[in-house]
């Protein structure tokens, strides 16, 4: 359901789209992200989303208009990623948001009626957009109960949950090399594959190529020495922000290959991440206290329990397009829509977990929360629940039947959050189109 927004509570933003109610940034959003402009290939630069447009921070910063920041905080914004921005603390990153606030809203320091207003605010869709930071290391996790007892039913019928699963968030170290940005192509990977389990194997294309719905969250901060931890309280501090992420996974390699020490090149040929970084502090009105646990579920033990803790009601949306489809202009159908409130397991605590050891964390690392499924059918992040191994087919709108993923099919995740009183933000887009085998 769409509320009416109550203008009277918001800031005033002058760019044109920026108060679109169903549009994804609005000035209480202005989320990070790196592009390069089509007047400057090759030099990818730190923009904020606003509205239709986008704010190019090298360009304001040679115009002085970034005049009042904190000269780290400029420098971090003239960067080529968002590496810079990352390293510093949360009262910087709030400062900076403070400033480009200003700029887009009619105070002051607005560059409403500036004479390089043209030269700094692009529109949105001429910037090509890239993975917005240099990720040094990725851990991907499986934060949702509901997609784990559903994997582990088809699995594992009389035990779904591995006796782990509820004391500590299960993850496994990811491959970042091979992030790669909203609307890149995806080959499908060639893999081992067993029949029966028991071998011998085949090699060739992957027949059960599968998507994962997930939130991905940067490590901001400064990083923590080796050997020490980042406690659960401390952890929040240390959420730079959000991005939508697409584990793109070979269910029939990692069937043959996961046991005993789980996925490897089911996962490692790309991972789709949406281009604009959702800060933490955009995010904040729309997290509610958190996790919901069970009746019976065991004590969290003390190193993972913090009575602040939170999770983000994201709204997340799976859409899928044929080639057909995408050729005739039909519109493309949903295949789960779901909520990343919906996870067992808080980003603190994932965080927290991985530290716990004394594992050394650097800005821009990337963590992700694992396939979000929900309670219901439609909730299902994966076409390997939604479709339950493919025993419950998906029917396209082009009349096509889907099990898996088709080549030529793409895939798009949609987030945003909506509360009463509040206008809606968003995540852009995270889209994928499948490529034959080479
Ligand atoms: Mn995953």
């Amino acid at each position: 359901m769409r509320r009416k927004l109550d203008m009277t509570t918001e800031t005033h933003c002058w760019v044109p789209g920026a108060t679109r109610a169903d549009g994804d940034f609005p000035i209480q959003n202005l989320p990070w992200g790196v592009a390069e402009r089509s007047d400057r290939q090759g030099e990818p630069r730190i923009f904020v989303a606003i509205g239709d447009s986008a704010l190019d921070m090298a360009e304001c910063a040679g115009f002085g208009m970034l005049a009042g920041l904190a000269p780290r905080i400029e420098a971090a914004l003239r960067m080529p990623t968002l590496n810079g921005l990352m390293a510093l603390d949360a009262a910087d990153w709030t400062a900076a948001r403070a400033h480009v606030t200003g700029l887009l809203t009619s105070g002051a320091h607005s560059i409403e009626k500036h004479a390089r207003r043209d030269a700094v605010l692009i529109a949105r869709a001429s910037l090509k957009m890239q993975v917005p930071a240099a990720i040094g290391d990725y851990t991907d996790f499986y934060a949702s109960e509901f997609h784990a007892t559903n994997v582990g039913s088809m699995f594992r019928p009389n035990q779904p949950l591995m006796p782990n699963w509820k004391y500590l968030p299960v993850g496994y170290h990811g491959r970042a090399s091979s992030i790669v940005v909203d609307g890149t192509p995806v080959v499908r990977p060639h893999g081992q594959t067993s029949a029966t389990d028991e071998g011998p194997p085949t090699f060739g294309p992957s027949k059960l190529l599968d998507h994962e719905l997930e939130v991905g969250f940067f490590f901001g901060g400064a990083g923590n020495a080796m050997g020490n931890r980042i406690s659960v309280a401390e952890a929040a501090k240390h959420l730079f922000g959000c991005v939508i992420l697409n584990d793109w996974s070979a269910r029939d390699v990692q069937k043959w290959e996961y046991q005993p020490l789980g996925p490897f090149t089911a996962k490692n040929f790309c991972s789709t991440v949406s281009p604009w970084v959702v800060t933490l502090e955009a995010l904040r009105p729309y997290c509610i206290p958190g996790p919901s646990r069970k009746e019976g579920d065991p004590a969290m033990l003390d190193y993972l329990r913090w009575d602040n803790d939170f999770v983000v009601d994201v709204t997340l949306e799976v859409l899928l397009a044929s080639a057909a489809m995408r050729a005739a202009g039909t519109a493309p159908t949903r295949v789960s829509i779901g909520s990343f409130k919906d996870v067992y397991w808080t980003m603190s605590q994932m965080l927290a977990h991985h530290t716990s050891t004394g594992c050394n964390m650097r800005p821009g690392d990337l963590l992700a929360s694992g396939t979000i499924s929900g309670p219901a059918k439609e909730n299902r992040g994966c076409m390997l629940e939604r479709t339950w191994r493919g025993t419950e087919p998906i029917t396209l709108a082009d009349g096509t039947e889907r099990r898996f993923l088709q080549d030529g099919d793409e895939l798009t995740i949609r987030g945003w959050c909506e509360r009463p009183g509040l206008p809606r933000i968003g995540f852009g887009e995270c889209r994928g189109a499948i490529m034959p085998a080479r």
